[in-house]
């Protein structure tokens, strides 16, 4: 095996993507994880993270000798262009960014890097990191040049392969310009193709990333707070996001109404934000407030589904289908199913729950996750529907209308059929319609 010019140091959900991905094109990569089972798993082929076509791709790079994993960063020495893609987690303290996994993955990099060795920062990360780290890099490591770049990522968990290979635009921040293309270089198919590259300094490119996602976050809780009002003036929320998703200045996508944003990036990127701007005596109002509407939103839906119940969910059984925090991924970071789930245990429900891929425990005598849809809702006063899976699209009501305690649906992403809900006599109350009384 040809020694590695690339190494991809954190192989979670946006390292492992990125190394498949670029040893796709023929590039040699080393990735480093500091978790040996995930290592373990990788090296004989299993993705220890589910995403559409990983294991195929994978399969692949493994095969053409293109990739190979390690959790030692010195079998990385003939590196000369490091991907960082380290957690970047909220420091529950401060709600700042927690940077002590960035700080340990740079360091071991100085420490075996060779002299003009680029590390490219793909994590999140506040404002500013990225020169701040240089700043130490050229203190501490004096004999030789290292150089930080901020690459920021825009892949989407559940057509993350995808997005890799059809990036909408590729952004680069440095302030070295040979850094820069080093690692533009490794991107050169794309620009071929017409990608839009962006070549910035580094704070201009960490702005990029935490704007993106506030203002996604803020277009997810613009349509929810019009739905909330859509519930109760009367009209189809669905029907307005179209209406104004058709206008090319608004834009079809993320105007879906439902239970509130969540996953790994959104809830921590914007609190990020606002803890950046209050530092900087620049306050992010508008993120402030999406992010307390967005928190008060679990709340609301717990009151629904609780006036649903009679005002009682104390002592009955409730079934949660769908754990990941959306569609298409098994990741319940942050994810308002699980949030649900804690609510309802709160308030003494017994909450059975199903995911087709997703995993989720907590020791709680009344939780327990369970194989299927049917099995899920064994006795179920209520069937809440948290997570947009294709398979509750085609929600067989027949099948286990005999299983449940009462045939009634929460629909908390508005994709159950409601003509088949109702050809069953169940009754059905969505995110966005108003209540039944
Ligand atoms: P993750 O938790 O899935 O993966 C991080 C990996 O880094 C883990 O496997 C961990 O073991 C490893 N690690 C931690 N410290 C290490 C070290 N010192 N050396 C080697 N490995 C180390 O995280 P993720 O979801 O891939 O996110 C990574 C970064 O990318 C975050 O900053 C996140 O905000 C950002 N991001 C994530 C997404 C996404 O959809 N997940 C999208 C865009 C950006």
């Amino acid at each position: 095996m040809t020694a590695a010019e690339i190494c991809v140091v954190g192989v979670g959900y946006v390292g492992l993507i990125q190394a498949v991905g670029l040893a796709s094109f023929g590039q040699r990569v080393e990735c480093v994880d500091l978790d040996p089972r995930k290592v373990e798993m990788l090296k004989r082929g299993v993705p220890p993270i589910f995403e559409e076509g990983l294991e195929e791709a994978l399969a692949d790079v493994i095969d053409r000798d293109l990739i190979s994993f390690t959790t030692n960063i010195a079998d990385a020495r003939s590196a000369d262009l490091f991907f960082v893609a380290v957690g970047t987690p909220t420091s529950d303290r401060t709600g700042n960014a927690r940077l002590d996994y960035l700080d340990a993955a740079i360091s071991s990099i100085a420490e075996i890097a060779k002299d003009g060795a680029v590390i490219a920062v793909k994590s999140t990360v506040p404002i500013g990191t990225c020169a701040r780290f240089q700043a130490r890099l050229d203190r501490d490591h004096p004999e030789k040049s290292l150089h930080i770049v901020s690459n920021p990522e825009f892949l989407r968990e559940g057509t993350a392969l995808n997005d890799f290979f059809n990036p909408e635009r590729i952004v680069i921040g440095g302030a070295n310009e040979v850094a820069r293309d080093r690692v533009r270089a490794s991107y050169a198919g794309f620009e071929d193709r017409g990608v839009p590259m962006i070549l910035s300094d580094t704070s201009t490119s960490e702005t990029i990333k935490y704007a993106a996602n506030a203002f996604l976050a803020t277009k997810v809780t613009f349509i929810n707070e019009i739905s909330d009002l859509v519930e109760t003036v009367g009209g189809d929320i669905d029907q307005v996001a179209r209406g104004i998703g058709l206008d090319s200045r608004i834009g079809p996508q993320f105007l879906k109404a439902g239970p509130g944003y969540g996953g790994s990036c959104f809830p921590k990127d914007t609190l990020a934000l606002a803890t950046i701007g209050r530092r900087h005596g620049v306050q992010q109002q508008i993120v402030e407030t999406v992010i307390r509407i967005n928190d008060s939103r679990r709340f609301r839906i717990l009151k629904r589904i609780e006036a649903a119940m009679g005002d009682k969910i104390s002592g009955k059984r409730l079934a949660v289908l769908g754990l990941a925090f959306k569609a298409n991924t098994d990741d319940v970071r942050d994810s308002p199913a699980v949030d649900i789930v804690h609510a309802l245990l709160e308030e003494g429900a017994e909450v059975r729950s199903y995911d087709p891929v997703a995993k989720f425990s907590v020791d709680h005598r009344c939780y327990s996750q369970h194989e299927s849809i049917a099995a899920a809702c064994e006795g179920a006063s209520a069937v809440l529907v948290a997570t947009e899976w294709p398979v509750f699209k085609s929600f067989d009501f027949a099948a286990i209308e005999n299983l449940v305690e009462r045939r009634y649906i929460f629909d908390m992403r508005r994709i159950i059929d409601l003509g088949a809900a109702w050809a069953t006599h169940w009754d059905i109350e969505r995110i966005g319609s108003p209540m039944q009384k």
